[in-house]
């Protein structure tokens, strides 16, 4: 089965074909800035194989209809596509930021599901709008193919209200819905089954902490298979210290800053997503940046790592008087697979819990799930790729073989 995942954001938009039998990427791309002067698409063929083929294209790409068209006429082409029509294309799978409390499960798009993403729009407003676009537009070139929608809030709609409950006028949850919701529950729950899997360990008696640092970054806590408590809340802002999102503070700075600075609401959202975090500390929002400054004498940076990996080791703390027994720790995304670094300060002072770190293994960078706890370790502590994109062909394919 041919599946095609789409993850459109509100001006871009990635896609990749995945064979679902050979779990292969055939072709995996990327369209970005779409409605700015100048788009530029990115078009990779067998990505993963010395056979891949790249195409650049810079141009305006008006809209997310004019994008994906752009990507199909390269992908679907009866002699130069890699696939020659598109009926070659059994299914679709979509990523949605926000499925609210309605969506625990991935589910096939019709349009009552359509209607309830676009009631979720005011608790996503800077995601769910790109993902619908992506949704309208590939039911338009595809018509008849089902087409699936997997919620990055839906691994964690198992978290018990003592979790997801905010201490704030319960009426606020009764007519907004203002509660934790978490998100990159399609990673965090590809990485822990992932964990199970390498460990021998039966998924559903299997406890661990998940640790996705990237651009994003958050943490969840998984007991007996269930997401039981995570980082992110309302939106994708609270918790960990992430590139550009400053993650837990005193919600009374933003009263603060209104009185003293002047600051509109608008304003004080924009520098909590977009000037904080490890960029707002030092000014620079990509970890190898950071390490390249450190080496330099940089102070900021060296505040930044430390700010970071604190928070994110107070973070495993939690969690772990959360679960009681914690099978093992994983690391994944961009800085959690490849930053040794990060991983060691973040386990820094767990010994006494029993996290131990191989410092030599964890100074390995492989693209296969590594254990980089000590034989003596009690709790294991794991990197493991996410892949969120094989999550959802996987996903999609098992909704339909349902049907
Ligand atoms: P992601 O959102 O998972 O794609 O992660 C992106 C982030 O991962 C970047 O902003 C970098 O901070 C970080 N990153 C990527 N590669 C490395 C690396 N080799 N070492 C440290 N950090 C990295």
């Amino acid at each position: 089965m041919k599946v095609l995942v789409i993850n459109s954001g509100s001006s871009s938009i990635k896609y990749q074909l995945i064979d679902t039998k050979t779990e292969t990427v055939i072709v995996n791309g990327l369209v970005e800035r779409i409605g700015e002067e100048k788009g530029i698409l990115t078009n990779k063929t067998f990505p993963d194989t010395d056979a891949q083929t790249v195409t650049k294209m810079e141009k305006t790409i008006a809209d997310h209809n004019a994008g994906m068209r752009l990507a199909i006429d390269l992908i679907v082409d009866p002699e130069k596509g890699v696939i020659k029509d598109k009926s070659e294309i059994d299914a679709v799978g979509h990523r949605v930021v926000h499925g609210g409390e309605g969506f625990s499960e991935p589910i096939l798009i019709t349009s009552e599901v359509i209607s309830a993403i676009e009631d979720t729009v005011p608790l996503a407003p800077l995601h769910n709008p790109g993902n619908l676009d992506g949704i309208r537009v590939s039911m338009e070139l595809f018509p008849g193919v089902p087409q699936v929608v997997v919620f990055d809030t839906a691994f964690h709609q198992t978290l018990p209200p003592h979790a997801y409950m905010y201490a704030l006028p319960y009426e606020l949850y009764e007519k907004y819905r203002v509660r934790r919701y978490g998100f990159h529950g399609t990673s965090h729950k590809f990485v822990a089954s992932e964990c199970a899997r390498v460990m021998d360990r039966n998924f559903e008696e299997f406890n661990c902490i998940t640790i996705h640092l990237g651009n994003g970054c958050s943490m969840a806590a998984v007991e007996n298979g269930k997401s039981v408590d995570t980082s992110f809340g309302l939106t994708p802002l609270e918790g960990l210290v992430m590139g550009t999102r400053s993650g837990d503070v005193d919600p009374a700075v933003c009263a603060f800053l209104h009185r003293n600075k002047g600051m509109s609401v608008e304003e004080i959202d924009t520098m909590l997503n977009k000037e904080s975090g490890l960029k707002g500390l030092c000014g620079m929002n990509d970890m190898r940046d950071i390490h390249a400054g450190i080496a330099n004498g940089n102070e900021r940076a060296k505040l930044a790592l430390d700010v970071q990996t604190y928070r994110t080791r107070k973070y495993i703390g939690s969690y772990m008087a959360v679960l009681g027994r914690v099978d093992a720790i994983v690391f994944t995304a961009g800085i959690g697979e490849n930053d040794d670094v990060v991983r060691r300060k973040s386990v820094k002072g767990l010994e006494c819990f029993g996290v131990k770190i191989d410092e030599v293994v964890n100074a390995q960078r492989v693209k296969e799930p590594l254990r980089v706890s000590t034989d003596d370790s009690s709790v294991q502590i794991w990197v493991i790729p996410t892949n969120e994109e094989l999550a959802i062909a996987r996903a999609t394919k098992s909704i339909l073989s349902e049907k």
